[in-house]
């Protein structure tokens, strides 16, 4: 370490003239026990009134910005709070909202009405932010699209904050990445960036005005595959941007991935600052390739704000070293913002010591990046206990047995080929028809049934102590006994028990397997006011005992029909927690698979006939880089394979995917090997199927004949129609019928009315 402090010591003059040191590149809004959830749904629900909610805004940015500060943040991220959604916030800003809210006269209400819609009005669509869980609204562009700015919201956090003494930093999302992630009708939307850029010209001269020293640009779109000539317009927006002199310095925030050809068109701009996340792809080897860079400040992401892992100290810092040996002024940050982690892991008071002192959560963070900047500014001596105590952990974590289970790697070692491999598709129909006997277009529903309050009370009840097991049981039986007699008297062809038992689809199946863990409070945004809590994925992965083979059980003794067995795939389990950062992600894949096959095994030893194995995930985790695509498919693939391939041909295996544009991963659909795949289908009227064939799709297929995302009943007709332009595209003999997806979110009432529609329609198309 001597060496170190030495080699860092030589280059402190170097950053003396840093203009700031230490930072975050955003932060989370929803509030350490999501305040803002609470006040934006009770605005919704008229419980409080605007003012009431911009309070509870005020108060939670008011005591972030403390915290930070006491932490010895010295330049801290300003715009990054919002009331829904960041792209939403500059299509506002922007002037870019839809014209069909443009009559609704409060621009609260307005604002909410184009993040969720209104009776009369529907909302943007949502997607996912890159390869993460949050999900934006995506900005509608189009010939109605004439831009012009509104800058009020961000002027008056600005100054709110300036008031505060905080030394803010502006954030907005930058001209190119708003542009490519919005939808155009007609011409590629960022062909209007010439539109954008005297917008941000002012808007960059008005922060200025009001305070700010440094505005942060934030382009994560810059680590996708670029065009050459969307390079040529990078370097171009922004040397224009750059061109005033009365602005504040400009610092282009990338991450998510390394910039690659992106970082080359940005040096040679006027910009005075790039951050880069060095966790996420990003290298030294990146920076040390453009030359141009040295006079920039580079905002070093070495802290990872996507995962929950406790920084290797001495390795940032040796980073940190090469950056700075090569002549850069270097600022200490997270690869991006803290939206994805939770607040803090001081509010977890049940979380294992050893394995609390593995992570750390968004403060704890922010502390780590004090402290690498210690080291840069001042030396390693004043934080050598923090330094020290880093490194306990990381040595802690290293040599914990749960991190490398012998028999789970044994088992895994000694997987053959075969492993993946089952009977010919055409020879599992056959067997799978004859033990089955269906009629054709058999009837079958995604697997949950509506989530009622009282389902969800005695989960309550039972997970605070209220009610002993025997109780909980006794009265989940009850609700599972009532859906199989509801599914009887419908007339459906596979049954399935309904899912009441599950608070989630991954969660349910972490609590249950060893290496996953639990948090209290570690709630991250998803989108709007809907959090989630993922769990943390610690250690090697196995089954110690069933997960679902009593409550399918029991459903199937109900009935003379077959039950679905309903488990979550191996994809989906990870891309919904917090995952290991010390080995591939293939390797935890395929030791969720192997529990997960173990679950399938044991179901079919209790009888089961068909078991349907989720994977809604699966095109989520895609690398946003086309290169990296191939080996993603390739592993994941093998995972689903390797999950549903220990069972005899004659168990039907179904899987789920939640949507319908399949885009790259339309291949790895028939890759899986399902016997029977449900998609979603109702709202893009089927054309998926045509898709599906054309990639040599052949198994049977679910194509969702109603949407179940409005509580709308859909009449026999319209099910009639959707299913004769299926089998315009799919021959009966593969085709099934089902909703769009799960049931949970659903009134009883509706779901009832929809199903008997469902199979009126079936039976008039047989
Ligand atoms: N089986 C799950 C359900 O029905 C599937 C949910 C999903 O695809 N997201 O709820
Ligand atoms: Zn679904």
């Amino acid at each position: 370490m001597a060496g170190r402090t030495s080699a860092l010591e030589n280059t402190v003059t170097a950053i003396s003239h840093n203009p700031f040191t230490a930072t975050v590149l955003g932060l989370p809004r929803v509030g350490p026990r999501r305040e803002l959830k609470r006040a934006t749904e009770s605005y919704w629900a008229g419980r409080i009134d605007a003012g009431r909610l911009h309070e509870t805004g005020r108060t939670l940015r008011r005591d972030q910005y403390a915290e930070l500060q006491a932490a010895g943040l010295d330049s801290i991220p300003v715009g990054t709070f919002s009331y829904y959604d960041q792209m939403l916030d500059t299509a506002v800003l922007l002037g870019a909202l839809p014209p069909r809210v443009a009559d609704i006269a409060d621009p609260l209400d307005r604002y909410f009405a184009a993040a969720r819609g209104t009776d009369s009005v529907e909302p943007l669509e949502m997607t996912k932010w890159f390869d993460t869980n949050y999900h934006y609204l995506v900005p509608e562009i189009g010939p109605h699209t004439s831009f012009t700015l509104h800058p009020g919201e961000l002027l008056a956090q600005l100054r709110e904050a300036l008031e505060l003494g905080v030394p803010a930093r502006p954030v907005v999302i930058g001209p190119i990445t708003f542009l490519k992630l919005a939808k155009s009708a007609g011409t590629a939307a960022l062909e209007r960036v010439g539109e954008l850029v005297p917008l941000y010209r002012e808007l960059l001269g008005l922060l200025a005005t009001a305070g700010a020293t440094w505005v942060q640009l934030d382009e994560p779109a810059l680590v996708t595959d670029l065009t050459a000539e969307e390079l040529a317009m990078v370097r171009q927006v922004y040397t224009e941007l750059t061109e005033p002199a009365d602005r504040p310095a400009v610092l282009v925030a990338t991450y998510f991935g390394s910039p690659g050809p992106a970082l080359g068109a940005l040096a040679g701009t006027d910009v005075e600052g790039l951050a880069i996340d060095l966790v996420a792809g990003g290298t030294v080897g990146d920076v040390a390739a453009v030359p141009a860079l040295a006079g920039k400040t580079l905002v070093a992401g070495v802290v990872d704000g996507r995962n929950v892992w406790r920084t290797d100290l001495d390795r940032a810092l040796s980073t940190l070293a090469t950056l700075l040996g090569s002549g850069k002024t270097v600022a200490v940050s997270t690869s991006c913002s803290l939206l994805h982690v939770p607040y803090t892991l001081a509010a977890e008071t049940h979380l294992e010591e050893k394995l609390s002192s593995w992570l750390a959560f968004g403060a704890e963070k922010v502390a780590e990046v004090r402290v690498l900047a210690a080291c840069l500014n001042t030396g390693t001596e004043a934080v050598a206990a923090e330094l020290a105590q880093a490194r306990a952990a990381i040595a802690s974590r290293r040599s914990d047995p749960r991190i490398a289970d012998s028999r789970v790697r044994a088992r895994l070692a000694t997987l053959g080929p075969d492993a993946t491999e089952r009977g010919p598709a055409a020879q599992r129909r056959q067997m799978q028809q004859d033990r089955l006997r269906l009629p054709s277009l058999p009837t079958t529903t995604i697997g949950s049934y509506p989530q009622t309050t009282t389902i969800r009370l005695t989960r309550a009840e039972f997970r605070k102590g209220e009610i002993d097991r025997p109780e909980y049981e006794r009265r989940m039986r009850a609700e599972i006994a009532e859906v199989i007699a509801l599914q009887e008297r419908l007339g459906l062809d596979v049954l399935v028990h309904g899912e009441p038992e599950r608070n989630d689809m991954v969660q349910y199946f972490a609590e249950q397997l060893d290496g996953f863990a639990a948090t209290e409070l570690g709630w991250v945004q998803s989108y709007g006011t809907r959090c989630v809590r993922p769990p943390i994925l610690f250690g090697d992965v196995s089954r110690p005992a069933p997960m679902t083979v009593d409550w399918i059980g029991y459903a199937q003794s109900l009935t003379g029909k077959p039950v679905k067995g309903m488990l979550t795939g191996p994809v989906t389990i990870l891309a919904w927690s917090f995952v290991r950062d010390d080995q591939p992600l293939a390797e935890s894949a395929r030791q969720v698979a192997l529990a997960i096959r173990d679950e399938t095994i044991d179901l079919q030893n209790a009888g089961i006939r068909i078991i349907q194995v989720d994977e809604p995930a699966l095109r989520e985790l895609l690398p946003l880089r086309t290169a990296d695509q191939p080996d993603y498919l390739e592993w994941s693939v093998g995972a689903f394979r390797l999950a549903t391939s220990g069972v005899a041909d004659s168990l039907q295996i179904h899987t789920h995917l939640c949507y319908s544009e399949f885009g790259e991963v339309i291949d790895a659909i028939a890759g899986l090997n399902a016997d029977v795949t449900s998609i979603e289908a109702a709202r893009s009227h089927m054309e998926v199927l045509d898709d599906l064939n054309a990639a040599g799709f052949a198994a049977g297929v679910g194509p969702g004949v109603y949407d179940i995302h409005s509580p709308r009943v859909p009449s026999t007709e319209e099910i009639t129609t959707a299913l004769r332009a299926a089998l315009k595209s799919v021959p009966a003999e593969r085709l099934w019928v089902n909703p769009d997806c799960g049931l949970k979110t659903r009134g009883t009432a509706e779901v009832e009315a929809s199903l008997r529609n469902m199979v009126a329609a079936a039976q008039r198309v047989r």
